[in-house]
């Protein structure tokens, strides 16, 4: 789960990590109040969960509440890739002497969280990790011992950073440190960490990503997930325990396990097709959650067929097979189904569908190719 901006700067100044002054608004007069309290210069900056906002125009100063009123007016109505602008955030503006990167994210090859920083801040860190790798450096931390004062130290001055801001960098590698460790983030990450004119450090945006499997320690990050921001099925997908991801193909899949639901896209693949989705009902799934699942899948336009693989393991075929059956009671549909049943009950199951005349097959191969032909 991605965090705004202004959510995870605020996570971050819990730990130390100095952020400017600022609040949300929905509304040209909420951002011009804000801008007053504030007093003089302020930068409007769209909420949305993408990067580079600066340079789609969705970040502008302002040198008073009047002009913070109009930029909050524009940016509100914005669309930034393909995503509607209903949040600015008012900050205090900074006066900018240079830009630093700082951030953290699991290196799954070296099993360990890496800290990165790099003097080359700002909007192009991308274009700097892509043509200058060696301006961005990385210190392993042991997840066990934390983050070392003598990591901090060696960062800062590989960095180039003036020495007398070492004690503060020091202060906020550790605390975004702290910030990414107790929230369970995959990311967390500060561009730019800029050095102001008053020679001081400032966390001037803020990115945080957490582990889904993990929110259920963090309710109150949790219930600011952005619903508005995610696709519907997505959404109603994990309500009801299914784990859907959308794809570009046309053959919609139901299948009970993840193992599982890798191996029929893949088959569909080498058959020719190519799947619409990847879905995994899970263990003991019931007629009510194929039914779930079927709406889902059929939800989306470009799905031309649907193919079902179940694995009787702990979940009866036959239920499967009436859960199917009772799906297509309320979904009013004329996709053709191919339907593959195999394990506890599969005799009764495919029994079932094939009183309701519905197309089933007994191995994988030839519901793939029944599928792909279908579609
Ligand atoms: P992003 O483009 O989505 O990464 O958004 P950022 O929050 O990183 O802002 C992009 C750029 O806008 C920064 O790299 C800064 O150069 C500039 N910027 C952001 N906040 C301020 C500010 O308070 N003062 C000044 N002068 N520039 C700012
Ligand atoms: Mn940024």
């Amino acid at each position: 789960m991605k965090l705004h901006e202004y959510i995870s700067k605020r996570v971050f100044a819990k730990y130390g990590v100095t952020i400017p002054k600022g609040e949300v608004a929905t509304t040209p007069s909420e951002a011009k109040k804000i801008a007053e309290k504030l007093g003089g210069r302020v930068v409007v900056k769209s909420q949305v969960l993408v990067g580079g906002r600066g340079k789609a125009g969705g970040i502008h100063l302002a040198e008073s509440p009047a002009e913070a009123t109009e930029h909050a007016f524009n940016i509100l109505g914005m669309e930034i890739k393909g995503l509607p602008v209903r949040k600015v955030l008012i900050d205090e503006a900074a006066d900018i002497k240079s830009e630093i990167y700082l951030g953290i994210t699991n290196d799954r090859a070296a099993r360990k969280p890496v800290m990165m920083a790099s003097a080359a801040g700002g909007i192009d860190i991308e274009e700097v990790a892509h043509k200058t790798p060696e301006k961005i450096i990385k210190v392993h931390i042991d997840p066990l011992m934390g983050l070392q004062n003598y990591q901090a130290r060696d960062l800062a001055a590989k960095i180039d950073l003036p020495r007398e801001l070492w004690r503060g960098f020091g202060k906020t590698a550790c605390g975004l440190w702290k910030a990414y460790v107790e929230s369970d983030a995959t990311l967390a990450e500060i561009n730019p960490l800029v050095i102001t004119a008053e020679n001081r450090l400032l966390a001037v945006d803020g990115k945080m990503v957490l582990d889904d499997n993990a929110l259920f320690r963090h309710p109150d990050l949790a219930e600011m997930r952005d619903l508005d921001l995610e696709a519907e099925a997505e959404i109603e997908a994990r309500e009801h325990g299914l784990s859907y991801i959308k794809l570009d193909g046309n053959i919609g899949c139901m299948v009970n396990g993840a193992g599982l639901a890798m191996t029929t896209m893949d088959i569909i693949k080498l058959f020719g097709g190519s799947p619409a989705n990847f879905l995994d009902i899970g263990g003991g799934a019931n007629a009510e959650k194929v039914a779930v699942a079927l709406r889902i899948i059929l939800s989306d336009p470009s799905v031309k067929a649907v193919l079902f693989n179940i694995f009787g393991g702990i979940t009866r075929c036959d239920l499967v097979a009436q859960g199917i059956l009772d799906a297509l009671e309320e979904v009013e549909t004329d996709v053709p189904m191919v339907v593959r049943l195999v394990g506890t009950n599969a005799k009764e199951g495919r029994q079932l569908l094939a009183n309701a005349d519905m197309e089933t097959a007994e191995t994988l191969a030839d519901a793939a190719q029944k599928a792909v032909a279908a579609a």
